[in-house]
Protein backbone atom coordinates (compact mmCIF):
# COMPACT_ATOMS: atom_id res chain seq x y z
CA UNK A 1 0.00 0.00 0.00
CA UNK A 2 1.62 3.39 -0.87
CA UNK A 3 1.48 5.98 1.75
CA UNK A 4 -0.34 9.31 1.03
CA UNK A 5 1.40 12.52 2.31
CA UNK A 6 -1.41 14.88 2.92
CA UNK A 7 -1.55 18.44 4.21
CA UNK A 8 -1.88 18.32 8.00
CA UNK A 9 -2.60 22.18 9.36
CA UNK A 10 -6.01 21.93 8.39
CA UNK A 11 -9.02 24.01 10.45
CA UNK A 12 -9.94 19.94 11.50
CA UNK A 13 -6.41 19.35 12.51
CA UNK A 14 -6.31 22.70 14.66
CA UNK A 15 -9.66 22.01 16.17
CA UNK A 16 -9.03 18.55 17.25
CA UNK A 17 -5.17 19.85 18.22
CA UNK A 18 -7.21 22.12 20.55
CA UNK A 19 -9.49 20.05 22.21
CA UNK A 20 -6.75 17.29 22.60
CA UNK A 21 -4.73 20.14 24.22
CA UNK A 22 -7.22 20.84 26.62
CA UNK A 23 -7.91 16.94 27.78
CA UNK A 24 -4.91 17.39 28.12
CA UNK A 25 -4.17 20.41 30.54
CA UNK A 26 -7.49 19.49 32.51
CA UNK A 27 -7.03 15.88 33.38
CA UNK A 28 -3.12 16.96 33.60
CA UNK A 29 -2.49 13.65 31.49
CA UNK A 30 0.99 14.37 30.44
CA UNK A 31 4.05 16.07 32.64
CA UNK A 32 7.64 17.01 31.42
CA UNK A 33 10.06 14.30 30.65
CA UNK A 34 7.00 11.13 29.93
CA UNK A 35 7.64 8.32 27.82
CA UNK A 36 4.02 7.66 26.58
CA UNK A 37 3.39 4.43 24.98
CA UNK A 38 0.71 4.87 22.54
CA UNK A 39 -1.37 2.00 22.10
CA UNK A 40 -1.95 1.74 18.52
CA UNK A 41 -4.70 -1.15 17.10
CA UNK A 42 -4.07 0.35 13.46
CA UNK A 43 -7.72 1.41 12.90
CA UNK A 44 -8.59 5.61 12.57
CA UNK A 45 -8.62 6.26 16.56
CA UNK A 46 -5.61 5.22 17.07
CA UNK A 47 -3.74 6.46 14.12
CA UNK A 48 -5.17 9.90 14.72
CA UNK A 49 -4.31 10.08 18.31
CA UNK A 50 -0.70 8.97 17.21
CA UNK A 51 -0.54 11.39 14.74
CA UNK A 52 -2.25 14.33 17.08
CA UNK A 53 -0.09 13.43 19.47
CA UNK A 54 3.39 13.88 17.56
CA UNK A 55 2.43 17.61 16.78
CA UNK A 56 3.93 20.36 18.52
CA UNK A 57 2.07 21.11 21.42
CA UNK A 58 1.69 24.85 22.38
CA UNK A 59 0.73 24.58 26.46
CA UNK A 60 1.80 20.52 26.87
CA UNK A 61 5.25 20.10 28.30
CA UNK A 62 8.02 17.98 25.81
CA UNK A 63 7.44 14.26 25.97
CA UNK A 64 8.51 11.40 23.93
CA UNK A 65 6.31 8.17 22.44
CA UNK A 66 6.84 4.87 21.45
CA UNK A 67 3.70 3.26 19.38
CA UNK A 68 2.97 -0.15 20.05
CA UNK A 69 0.73 -2.82 18.24
CA UNK A 70 -0.84 -6.24 19.43
CA UNK A 71 -1.69 -8.21 16.47
CA UNK A 72 -4.71 -10.01 17.33
CA UNK A 73 -3.63 -13.08 14.87
CA UNK A 74 -6.91 -12.71 13.00
CA UNK A 75 -5.13 -12.19 9.61
CA UNK A 76 -2.76 -14.84 9.08
CA UNK A 77 -1.90 -12.83 5.63
CA UNK A 78 -0.75 -10.13 7.73
CA UNK A 79 -1.68 -7.62 5.11
CA UNK A 80 -2.63 -5.11 7.91
CA UNK A 81 0.38 -5.42 9.80
CA UNK A 82 2.17 -5.11 6.96
CA UNK A 83 0.60 -1.70 6.02
CA UNK A 84 0.95 -0.73 9.11
CA UNK A 85 4.70 -1.05 9.75
CA UNK A 86 5.23 0.69 6.47
CA UNK A 87 3.12 3.60 7.57
CA UNK A 88 5.02 3.57 10.93
CA UNK A 89 8.45 3.39 9.24
CA UNK A 90 7.80 5.49 6.92
CA UNK A 91 6.80 8.58 9.52
CA UNK A 92 9.96 7.36 11.29
CA UNK A 93 7.92 6.53 14.57
CA UNK A 94 9.63 4.23 17.42
CA UNK A 95 7.77 1.19 17.58
CA UNK A 96 6.70 -2.51 18.72
CA UNK A 97 5.10 -4.59 17.03
CA UNK A 98 4.06 -8.02 18.15
CA UNK A 99 2.18 -10.79 16.63
CA UNK A 100 0.06 -12.87 18.92
CA UNK A 101 -2.89 -15.63 18.93
CA UNK A 102 -5.09 -13.04 21.84
CA UNK A 103 -7.80 -13.12 19.34
CA UNK A 104 -8.22 -16.95 18.40
CA UNK A 105 -7.84 -17.89 21.60
CA UNK A 106 -10.20 -15.58 23.09
CA UNK A 107 -12.82 -17.26 20.89
CA UNK A 108 -11.81 -20.93 21.56
CA UNK A 109 -14.05 -23.31 22.42
CA UNK A 110 -13.79 -23.05 26.22
CA UNK A 111 -14.26 -19.10 26.25
CA UNK A 112 -16.41 -18.70 24.00
CA UNK A 113 -19.28 -16.61 25.98
CA UNK A 114 -17.44 -13.69 26.46
CA UNK A 115 -14.32 -13.49 24.04
CA UNK A 116 -14.16 -9.45 24.90
CA UNK A 117 -12.89 -10.17 28.28
CA UNK A 118 -10.01 -12.70 27.87
CA UNK A 119 -9.29 -10.28 24.49
CA UNK A 120 -9.06 -7.21 26.34
CA UNK A 121 -7.40 -8.83 29.95
CA UNK A 122 -4.62 -10.67 27.45
CA UNK A 123 -3.88 -7.61 25.30
CA UNK A 124 -3.63 -5.01 28.32
CA UNK A 125 -1.20 -6.94 30.06
CA UNK A 126 1.48 -7.53 27.17
CA UNK A 127 0.70 -3.82 26.74
CA UNK A 128 1.50 -3.31 30.55
CA UNK A 129 4.72 -5.53 30.21
CA UNK A 130 5.98 -3.30 27.19
CA UNK A 131 5.40 -0.18 28.90
CA UNK A 132 7.63 -1.45 32.06
CA UNK A 133 10.54 -2.63 29.98
CA UNK A 134 10.58 -0.11 27.82
CA UNK A 135 10.39 2.45 30.58
CA UNK A 136 7.24 4.12 29.69
CA UNK A 137 5.44 5.91 32.33
CA UNK A 138 2.03 6.37 30.39
CA UNK A 139 -0.27 4.36 28.46
CA UNK A 140 -2.48 6.39 26.00
CA UNK A 141 -5.26 4.90 24.51
CA UNK A 142 -7.49 6.10 21.73
CA UNK A 143 -10.66 6.05 23.39
CA UNK A 144 -13.29 9.37 22.65
CA UNK A 145 -16.02 10.93 23.67
CA UNK A 146 -18.18 8.32 22.55
CA UNK A 147 -16.75 5.69 23.62
CA UNK A 148 -16.88 7.26 27.33
CA UNK A 149 -20.21 7.88 27.04
CA UNK A 150 -20.68 3.80 25.99
CA UNK A 151 -19.37 2.74 28.20
CA UNK A 152 -21.13 4.31 31.31
CA UNK A 153 -24.47 2.57 29.25
CA UNK A 154 -22.66 -0.73 29.25
CA UNK A 155 -21.32 -0.25 32.33
CA UNK A 156 -25.07 0.38 33.72
CA UNK A 157 -26.62 -2.08 31.49
CA UNK A 158 -24.62 -4.90 32.00
CA UNK A 159 -22.01 -4.74 34.91
CA UNK A 160 -24.91 -3.11 37.43
CA UNK A 161 -22.53 0.27 38.21
CA UNK A 162 -22.35 3.79 37.16
CA UNK A 163 -18.90 4.10 36.37
CA UNK A 164 -16.88 5.20 32.69
CA UNK A 165 -13.60 5.24 31.71
CA UNK A 166 -10.97 7.82 33.17
CA UNK A 167 -9.59 10.81 31.34
CA UNK A 168 -6.07 9.80 33.59
CA UNK A 169 -6.23 6.56 35.45
CA UNK A 170 -3.65 5.97 38.10
CA UNK A 171 -3.05 2.42 38.34
CA UNK A 172 0.19 0.29 40.14
CA UNK A 173 -0.03 2.53 43.22
CA UNK A 174 1.06 5.35 40.53
CA UNK A 175 3.83 4.12 38.70
CA UNK A 176 1.65 3.97 35.63
CA UNK A 177 -1.23 6.23 34.37
CA UNK A 178 -3.48 5.38 31.45
CA UNK A 179 -4.62 8.48 29.80
CA UNK A 180 -7.25 9.32 26.77
CA UNK A 181 -6.26 12.56 25.22
CA UNK A 182 -9.16 12.31 22.70
CA UNK A 183 -12.16 12.25 25.68
CA UNK A 184 -13.48 15.45 24.62
CA UNK A 185 -13.20 14.79 21.11
CA UNK A 186 -16.40 13.11 19.03
CA UNK A 187 -16.41 9.84 16.94
CA UNK A 188 -17.38 11.59 14.14
CA UNK A 189 -14.52 14.13 14.00
CA UNK A 190 -11.35 11.68 14.67
CA UNK A 191 -12.88 9.49 12.17
CA UNK A 192 -13.05 12.50 9.53
CA UNK A 193 -9.33 13.32 10.21
CA UNK A 194 -8.56 9.66 9.61
CA UNK A 195 -9.84 9.98 5.51
CA UNK A 196 -8.74 13.46 5.75
CA UNK A 197 -5.20 12.13 6.39
CA UNK A 198 -5.83 9.22 4.33
CA UNK A 199 -4.20 6.60 7.02
CA UNK A 200 -3.71 3.31 6.32
CA UNK A 201 -6.73 2.31 8.38
CA UNK A 202 -7.21 -1.25 8.86
CA UNK A 203 -10.29 -3.00 9.45
CA UNK A 204 -11.46 -4.94 12.34
CA UNK A 205 -11.26 -8.80 11.61
CA UNK A 206 -12.94 -10.31 14.82
CA UNK A 207 -15.86 -12.10 14.57
CA UNK A 208 -17.08 -10.21 17.58
CA UNK A 209 -16.31 -6.75 16.35
CA UNK A 210 -20.04 -6.78 15.08
CA UNK A 211 -21.98 -8.08 17.55
CA UNK A 212 -20.37 -7.11 21.02
CA UNK A 213 -22.20 -5.13 23.62
CA UNK A 214 -20.75 -1.62 22.79
CA UNK A 215 -22.08 -1.97 19.17
CA UNK A 216 -25.91 -2.41 20.23
CA UNK A 217 -25.11 0.42 22.31
CA UNK A 218 -24.10 2.84 19.76
CA UNK A 219 -26.79 1.28 17.19
CA UNK A 220 -29.13 2.29 20.54
CA UNK A 221 -27.73 5.41 21.13
CA UNK A 222 -27.85 6.56 17.18
CA UNK A 223 -31.87 5.51 17.38
CA UNK A 224 -32.32 7.45 20.04
CA UNK A 225 -30.30 10.27 18.73
CA UNK A 226 -33.07 9.93 15.77
CA UNK A 227 -35.52 11.74 18.30
CA UNK A 228 -33.49 13.75 20.05
CA UNK A 229 -29.99 14.77 18.76
CA UNK A 230 -28.41 16.29 21.85
CA UNK A 231 -28.60 12.53 23.65
CA UNK A 232 -24.79 11.80 23.45
CA UNK A 233 -24.20 15.41 24.60
CA UNK A 234 -26.54 15.37 27.40
CA UNK A 235 -25.40 11.98 28.56
CA UNK A 236 -21.94 12.91 28.47
CA UNK A 237 -22.35 16.51 30.32
CA UNK A 238 -24.26 14.25 33.35
CA UNK A 239 -21.57 12.80 33.95
CA UNK A 240 -20.04 16.41 35.07
CA UNK A 241 -23.37 16.37 37.15
CA UNK A 242 -23.70 13.82 38.95
CA UNK A 243 -26.39 14.04 42.59
CA UNK A 244 -24.93 11.44 45.34
CA UNK A 245 -27.84 12.73 47.01
CA UNK A 246 -30.59 11.39 44.59
CA UNK A 247 -28.93 8.33 44.08
CA UNK A 248 -29.53 4.92 46.59
S1 LIG B 1 -14.52 -7.03 19.71
FE1 LIG B 1 -12.97 -8.59 19.24
S2 LIG B 1 -11.00 -7.46 19.23
FE2 LIG B 1 -12.51 -6.17 20.30
S3 LIG B 1 -12.27 -6.72 22.47
FE3 LIG B 1 -13.93 -8.00 21.63
S4 LIG B 1 -12.91 -9.88 21.04
FE4 LIG B 1 -11.30 -8.35 21.26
Amino acid sequence: MDIIKTDKNTKLFRHLKKWLEKAVLDFNMIQEGDRVLIGVSGGADSLALLDLLDSPMIFVPEFSILAVNIDMGFDSSYRSYNALEKYLQTNNYQYIMEKTDIGPLAHSDYNKKNPCFLCSRLRRKRIFEIAAAEGCNKIAFAHHRDDIIETLLINMFYGREISTMMPNQRIFGGKLHIIRPLAYLREELVKKYGRERQFPAVKNDCPTSKTSKRVYVKNLLNELERDNKEIRDNIYKAMSHVKPDYLL
